[in-house]
Parts: C-alpha cells; sequence; structure tokens
C-alpha cells in the first residue's frame, strides 16, 4: 500500500490536483434546499400562528400567551424532530464533506491542463457484472488538435499492490468487482488507513463495516495507477446502449472484408449499412484467446471511426436531444462520470466533445495497440505490457503537457518480454467510410 500512495502522489505531482467533482455537490446542494424548506415550514407556522394571534387578540392576554406557548412548542418540534428528518431524507453526508480532501472524494486523479483531456471509452460484456469486451483511453490535445487513442486489452494484467478487490488482476475485471470500502456507520463515512485502530473507528470508537466500493473510482484509478495518465471522464457503453446509439443515428456503414451472417440477417462482402444489433454482433465476437482478442480489438476499430464520424455529423442540439438523451433514458444508459439529476450536464458534454473533435482532421486521430504480449500467471493467460515500449508510447503520444513519463511512474508490472512491441497505428482517415448509408428496412 505505501508502493500505491508513492504511485498515487507521483502522478498527483505530474498532473497536479484533481478537479473537483460536481456530483459530490449534490448532498450539500440538497442539504441547502432541506434548510430552505425547513426555513419555510417554519415561516408558515409563524404566520398562521400570527394569524390566529391576531384574530383571538380581543379574548385576552391568557389566550395570546397560550399562543405563543404553542408557538415556542412547535419551534422546539420543528427543530427537535422535523429537521433531522429532513436531514435524514436527503441524506445528511453533505454537512461532512467539506472536511474531506477533493482527491479522497472522486477518488482518481483528472488533469488540470485546459488544452488536453482524457476520457475512458469502453464496452461492457454481457451485463455489468462480467469482464469488460473492449476498453481505451482517449487524449484529445485541444491546442493541437490530435487524438490519440489507447487500446487496453481488457485482459492487461495489474498490478497486486494497486489496491483492488481480492483476486481481481485483470483491468476489464475492475468495474465488475469494486473493491468494498472501510466503513463508519456511526460516522456515515469512509474511513482510512490512519482512523482505523484494531477493528475500530479512531475517531468515535465504533465498529468499522464494509460497504460496496466504487467502480468508476477503482477503473479510473488503474489508468492513474499503471499508465500515470489522468482521466477526466468516461463513456461506458452497456451493450444495450450502443445498440440504441446506432438505431438512432441511423445505422453505420462498415466495410465487410467477406459474406457476414448477423443476426437474422446476410451481408455480402463490401460496404454495407448495419444496424445496431448487427454492429453490436460484429463488435462482441469473442477472440479465443488474448492474441485472439487483440487482433479483434484491432479489426474492429473500424466500427468505433464509424460511430464517431455519424454521431459528429449531427449538430449538438439534435444529438443531444434525439440521440444521447433518448439512450440515457433507457434502462442501460451510457455509464458517464456525473451520476443524479447531473447525467444531463455529462451528457450534454459528450454531444459537445464530439461535434468539436468532428471538426478536426482524421489524420490526426491515432489508435495505438497497449504494446505488449499474451502472458501465464498462476495458470491464468493476461495480457502484460511491455513496460518501456508503453513509457515510449505514452511519453510521445499521451502526455503533450505534463513532466516527462518515466518507467517508474508506471505501476503496471511486466509479465514478460519476449516479442517485439507492436502497437500497429492506424489514423481514422486510414479507417474512415463515407457514412451516407441507410439502413435496410428489413420484411417482417
Ligand atoms: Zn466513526
Amino acid at each position: 500500500m505505501g508502493n500505491d500512495n508513492n504511485k498515487k502522489v507521483s502522478l498527483t505531482n505530474r498532473v497536479s490536483s484533481a478537479k473537483s467533482a460536481p456530483q459530490k455537490n449534490a448532498p450539500a446542494k440538497k442539504s441547502g434546499a432541506a434548510v430552505n424548506l425547513g426555513q419555510r415550514t417554519a415561516q408558515k407556522a409563524a404566520a398562521a400562528a400570527k394569524k390566529k394571534k391576531r384574530k383571538n387578540a380581543p379574548v385576552g392576554k391568557y389566550i395570546m400567551y397560550s399562543m405563543m406557548a404553542l408557538l415556542i412548542v412547535l419551534c422546539v418540534v420543528l427543530v427537535l424532530v422535523v429537521m433531522p428528518f429532513i436531514r435524514d431524507l436527503f441524506g445528511n453526508k453533505g454537512s461532512t464533506l467539506p472536511q474531506i480532501p477533493q482527491d479522497d472524494l472522486i477518488g482518481y486523479v483528472q488533469s488540470d491542463n485546459e488544452n488536453v483531456s482524457y476520457y475512458v471509452v469502453g464496452l461492457f460484456g454481457e451485463d455489468l457484472t462480467v469482464q469488460m469486451d473492449a476498453l481505451s483511453i482517449v487524449c484529445y490535445d485541444k491546442k493541437a488538435g490530435t487524438v490519440d487513442v489507447l487500446q487496453v486489452p481488457t485482459d492487461t494484467y495489474l498490478n497486486g499492490d494497486g489496491g483492488w478487490a481480492e483476486g481481481v488482476r485483470k483491468i476489464g475485471n475492475l468495474w465488475a468487482n469494486p473493491k468494498p470500502l472501510v466503513w463508519c456507520t456511526e460516522c456515515g463515512k469512509q474511513v482510512f488507513e490512519a482512523e482505523i485502530n484494531d477493528k475500530s473507528h479512531s475517531v468515535c470508537g465504533s465498529l468499522l463495516t464494509t460497504q460496496v466500493g466504487s467502480s468508476q473510482t477503482d477503473l479510473m484509478r488503474a489508468f492513474n495507477q499503471e499508465y500515470s495518465l489522468p482521466v477526466d471522464n468516461y463513456y461506458l457503453f452497456q451493450r444495450g446502449s450502443l445498440k440504441e446509439t446506432i438505431d438512432y443515428i441511423g445505422g453505420l456503414d462498415i466495410v465487410l472484408p467477406e459474406e457476414i451472417t448477423l443476426g437474422e440477417t446476410e451481408y455480402p462482402a463490401g460496404k454495407q449499412t448495419l444496424d445496431g444489433e448487427a454492429v453490436l454482433e460484429y463488435l462482441t465476437y469473442t477472440g479465443e484467446s488474448v492474441s485472439g482478442d487483440v487482433k479483434h480489438q484491432i479489426d474492429t476499430r473500424v466500427v468505433w471511426v464509424a460511430l464517431f464520424d455519424r454521431m459528429a455529423k449531427w449538430d449538438v442540439e439534435d444529438l443531444y436531444e434525439d440521440v444521447i438523451s433518448n439512450v440515457q433514458a433507457w434502462d442501460n444508459p451510457i455509464k458517464m462520470q456525473r451520476i443524479g439529476d447531473y447525467w444531463e450536464t455529462d451528457a450534454m458534454e459528450l454531444c459537445e466533445l464530439i461535434v468539436e473533435m468532428g471538426k478536426l482532421d482524421r489524420k490526426n486521430f491515432t489508435f495505438h495497440m497497449m504494446p505488449g504480449e499474451a502472458s501465464q500467471s498462476g495458470g491464468v493467460t493476461y495480457y502484460s505490457v511491455h513496460k518501456e515500449a508503453l513509457t515510449a508510447l505514452l511519453q510521445a503520444e499521451f502526455n503533450p503537457y505534463g513532466d516527462e513519463i518515466s518507467t517508474e511512474d508506471l505501476m503496471a508490472e511486466e509479465l514478460s518480454n519476449t516479442t517485439e512491441s507492436d502497437t500497429h497505428p492506424e489514423t481514422f482517415a486510414a479507417l474512415a467510410v463515407e457514412q451516407s448509408g441507410e439502413v435496410t428496412e428489413e420484411d417482417e
């Protein structure tokens, strides 16, 4: 764990402190609302009491005094009974939040340079409880107008000292298996090493319990620690959300290398417009081995390019209104950083991002495969990074403004290094297909 902390500090130094996490303001805002609600209730009670008082004034002092006493009782009841109830209703965590550093709240490090942003993009497996299908991190250099995508095989091996949940050693399993949090029920918050005394919370003396951890924190922290990259937001497609997105934008034009049956439909080789279901089937064909998966991830780059190009043809408002906000209203939304009432902010930002990036030259968009190779450890096959090649790639393409990245900054562990590192770079321009076709309606 000491090593873990050093790595985090090292990244924190490289990319400086984290930005505040907007969703964390929610409880605070809500407790503000609770106060307003409480004030309003009090005012109403006071107003009602005043009314009564005026009406009853002629009856005499006795009634006036009893009304005042009643008012006082009402106030006491309001403070003692109603206010805690209202606070409980909205969650009273807000009051303790400002004492915790923002860095710990969001749980991972974000970019502190306005010229560059990092986004984790991926695809879940069958559901949220199994290994993910695809993962990548996008580095968008706004000043240079370049976009670099690092594809990370979901079998990629994780350093065992990373602070992951018991037994989790593949990056694609982090979301499904967040590390449980040590929790104090009495204080209503997560407790860290420094405040743990035996099995109790040293602050209040209560026995500690565990709570379900944060999938987003663990997965994004992996990019921070293993590859020394900040993460500003993430767009993780559930299968349903990817299918819906593709159907809302009118399908994707893909050049099929050979005849293929997807769903019920037979598609001849050549350029075809595929609907959401067909694309999903094309994309989620599972490679039978780790190296098979790497080849598959390279082969399916065309799908991500087509998806991006299609979406980039929309204007921001329509993309938001007619596509993304519809997708987010379904059962399987695209997972993004902000939750609760704040999802709209992220959805709008995604639309703006796509349209903004869409104006850039696709020759400046490049895919890179994580340099590495399939490797065995403890009878399990992983994808091991090639650490020196990865360091060189990160420094050259994914770190335009930060301090230099050295191999010591990467917590990623190399299991083996027996093959030549091939990142298989390809530009979006080389993979792009004119996105103009319409999905053929099937005869039912
Ligand atoms: Zn406590």
